[in-house]
Order: structure tokens, then sequence, then C-alpha cells
């Protein structure tokens, strides 16, 4: 007659007071010289020397694993939130516009510039630039483009495909008719009627 041993668990209890419930060391087995009596587990076996237990509460910096990653995104999203003047300052700067930040309130307003927004330049062939006086349309359509999508949401972007002459796309199923049954080309034509491509 077979007979099943019931499953042992280690039995210590964990730091908040449950049953441990991992499996036990084997027994007999030797550790540091010690031979085990397969209670316990490794980390609660009360016959072990710390230095053979497992540790759990160890940290992997600890166990010599590397530290956890600093995650890219949380902290580029928490210096952006911290400095969002900075960030937004380029943009309505190019609209003729500083952006402040209110010490006591942490609000933001944008204020007019004097010599107003983005500015046409050109170069000399010494390289100087001269700033004209006229706008810089260009650039500053642009910067209102990103401030309004960051707002908004880009628009999304609508293609609309006619066939010749605007008649509905005419689609090549690749199928060769002249090889179909009257009975294939009756349950074809059903199909191209039901899905409105007949
Ligand atoms: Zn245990």
């Amino acid at each position: 007659v077979a007979t099943t041993t019931p499953k042992r668990h280690c039995e210590s209890t964990t730091d908040a007071g449950k049953p441990c419930g991992a499996n036990p060391l084997k027994p007999g087995t030797i550790i540091e010289g010690i031979t085990v009596t397969g209670k316990w587990c490794r980390t609660h076996d009360k016959d072990l020397p710390t230095s053979a237990k497992l540790d759990r509460t160890r940290t992997r910096e600890q166990m010599g694993g590397r530290p956890p990653k600093p995650k890219l995104p949380e902290v580029e999203r928490q210096l952006v939130e911290q400095h969002l003047e900075k960030v937004l300052r380029p943009y309505w700067r190019t609209l003729g516009y500083d952006v402040v930040l209110d010490a006591v309130s942490g609000s933001l307003s944008i204020v007019s510039l004097e010599g107003g927004g983005a500015k046409l330049y050109g170069t000399s062939k010494d390289g100087e630039v001269r700033v004209s006086a006229h706008e810089d349309i260009g650039a500053m359509m642009e910067a209102a483009e990103k401030i309004r999508d960051r707002v908004f949401g880009r628009p999304k972007q609508q293609t609309e495909v006619t066939g010749l002459g605007g008649a509905a796309v005419q689609v090549d199923h690749g199928i060769d008719l002249s090889r179909l049954t009257d009975e294939e080309l009756r349950v074809l034509k059903g199909i191209r009627e039901r899905t409105g491509d007949g």
C-alpha cells in the first residue's frame, strides 16, 4: 500500500507570528559542520550559527546585488514639476512673454516682454548676427502649436483614400474567378454583398 508522507513545513514562525511554511532543511544535511535536524528552514534553524542562516531581511545591496536602478521617467517628471516655469519659458518667450513663478502661491503667470517675441535674423559674412524688427512668425507658430498640443493633445491625422475618379477603392482579392464553380461564385457573391464589397 502506497502511503504519502505529509509535506513537512518549518516549525518556526515568521516575524508576523504566522507559521513559516517554508520547506525545512533535509534532515542529516551538514551545514558548516552541523548536522541539521530538519525541523526548520535555513532561516529559522536554531542549531545553525548566524553565518549559515539566510537572512531574508538583508537588502540586495548587502547581499552583493546591484542597487535598484533609478527610474528615469520618474526622476524627469519630478524635475519638470519642480521647475515647470523653466521648461515653459522658451516657448512663451518665443511668443513674446516671460513665465513668472509666484514664490508664495507657486502659481505661474505670463508677462509681456518689452522686445516682443522671436525675431527674424540674418548673419553677415563676418558671422555677425543681425536681428530684424520683423517677428519670426514660423518660430512663434511652432511654439504656439507645442503649447496647444500639450494642453489639447495633437490633432488626429485624417487620410482619405479613394479609387479612380473618386470612386470606391478597388481591391484585388487575387482570386481567379474562372477557376471557381458556379456554387463557389454564388457564395463569393453573397459574401461580397454582405460586406458591402460587391
Ligand atoms: Zn522557517
